[in-house]
């Protein structure tokens, strides 16, 4: 609509920055086409992807996608980069496993989650609001991606630097036609 396309070739690394969904929520994520697609386990952030910044619990409607997504087969674990107690509240609140100070896109988390879920990098999606920890992380172990834009802008020092990093690439990605200009919506038919 409107906007130049960039046809120049979008660098190899760049590709391990680029989420193979791109979703406007975790909400609108649809749990059926990846079930249908072989994903059994889903690795979720926490911070702005399952809930605001900082806030104490997570809302309603939160914890029917959790239960539909379980319905479907789909096992669930947070991995956070967040402390504890805060990840301890929303695992106890949704009733699946968690893992905190995950240190994403380090590996290590990313392989834990998988081994307490019993599924392999092909059949689990990462699903998460930041590039260089949520997307990089899970490309880098060979999972499917998924980047859902952030449920709120608070967010201090080294994020808020991060996210203009993330802009600019998200951007780059889109311009080349790798990524849609416009997130997915549940029932948009896509
Ligand atoms: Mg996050």
């Amino acid at each position: 609509m409107g906007r130049r396309q960039d046809n120049r070739p979008v660098p190899r690394w760049l590709m391990h920055l680029a989420p193979h969904e791109f979703y406007a929520s975790l909400l609108d994520v649809d749990t059926a086409g990846l079930a249908a697609r072989g994903i059994q386990g889903l690795i979720l952030d926490l911070d702005n992807t399952l809930a605001p910044w900082r806030t104490g619990e997570p809302a309603r409607e939160l914890a029917a996608w959790i239960d539909e997504a379980l319905g479907r087969g789909l096992k669930c674990h947070i991995v956070s980069n967040d402390h504890g107690p805060r990840v301890r509240l929303f695992t106890r609140l949704l009733g699946i496993g968690g893992t905190a100070k995950a240190l994403k896109p380090a590996g290590r988390a990313f392989r834990l989650a998988m081994a307490i879920m019993g599924t392999s990098p092909g059949r689990t999606a990462v699903i998460g609001d930041q590039l260089f920890t949520d997307v990089l992380g899970g490309r880098l172990q060979g999972c499917h991606t998924i980047l859902v834009a952030p449920l709120s802008e608070h967010e201090l020092g080294w994020t808020t630097v991060m996210r203009r990093l993330e802009r600019a690439v998200l951007k780059r990605l889109q311009d080349a036609g790798v990524l849609p200009l416009e997130p997915r919506r549940r029932g948009d038919g896509r």
